[in-house]
């Protein structure tokens, strides 16, 4: 499964932040995906719940924000923003379109305890 490395590399990023800022635990992660990737929340949260074990963010809670993907048509070259799944070009209706962004999926943030809290 795909989600599986990306929770690793979540955790191996989280992990060192953490550390850095001397925390005692991580409390929350904020985790960024694009509207178009594949990638699916409770999947992350399944494996979450598995890699994390005995490490500084075991039992910390996941926070998921979605965001609007950008295309470009490639036929009119309008650029639009979508909110839902992938589509033609509101403008001309072809399906001859670029995925500007959308597809991303990122550790925006943590939440931790410790004698300095900060976040990543
Ligand atoms: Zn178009």
């Amino acid at each position: 499964m795909h989600e599986l490395s990306v929770t690793e590399n979540i955790l191996e990023i989280a992990n060192r932040h953490a550390t850095q800022a001397n925390a005692v635990r991580v409390t929350d992660i904020y985790i960024v995906i694009g509207r178009l990737s594949s990638i699916v929340d409770d999947s992350v949260q399944f494996y979450w719940d598995f890699v994390s074990q005995n490490t500084i963010c075991q039992g910390a809670q996941l926070h998921f924000e979605r965001i609007p993907a950008r295309l470009l048509c490639l036929s009119c070259q309008n650029e639009y923003t979508l909110d839902s799944d992938l589509s033609a070009c509101p403008q001309c209706s072809s399906a001859q379109v670029k995925v500007l962004s959308g597809e991303e999926f990122y550790l925006d943030s943590i939440g931790i305890e410790g004698k300095e809290a900060q976040s990543a």
